[in-house]
């Protein structure tokens, strides 16, 4: 491991953008290009938001996200609640898949897996979620 850092910080929407920005701001030091910062803070943000609004759903809590700079300019990100959990997460991973209400679109997990090269959701009903990319 290069460098590291974790934000622990509390599920409220306003946050997402803090975690976003922050994210972007630490991963800088590898120069990346404006696409891949872009989707950097992109799979962050969808992540994030998952936490906030299906994780903590009905009740408040901490988000943690890890960033880890690995050799060769490779990324590690973490973004971990303790919420409610996914059931079945095959079936959340499709594209489509939404258990929200109608602003969802139930992309956010294919984004995450479109803009990263490895995503890997552990969750566990009634105790939380982990999701880990690599980039
Ligand atoms: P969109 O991301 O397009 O707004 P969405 O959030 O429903 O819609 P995904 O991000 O792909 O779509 O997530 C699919 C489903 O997985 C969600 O509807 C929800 O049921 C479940 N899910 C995702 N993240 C979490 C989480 N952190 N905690 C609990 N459930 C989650
Ligand atoms: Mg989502």
């Amino acid at each position: 491991v290069v460098n590291k850092m974790s934000l622990k910080f509390e599920s409220r929407s306003v946050n997402e953008a803090f975690a976003r920005q922050s994210v972007g701001a630490f991963v800088a030091q590898l120069d990346p290009t404006m696409e891949e910062l872009g989707d950097i803070k992109t799979v962050v943000s969808e992540a994030v938001t998952n936490a906030i609004v299906h994780g903590y759903a009905d009740k408040a809590g901490f988000i943690t996200v890890a960033v880890r700079l690995l050799e060769g300019r490779v990324l590690e990100l973490k973004v971990k609640d303790a919420g409610r959990g996914i059931e079945n997460v095959e079936q959340a991973r499709q594209p489509m898949f939404t258990t929200g209400d109608d602003t969802r679109s139930g992309m956010g997990f294919t984004i995450m897996e479109t803009f990263t090269d490895k995503l890997r959701v552990r969750s566990t009903p009634g105790k939380g979620t982990m999701v880990t990319m690599v980039k």
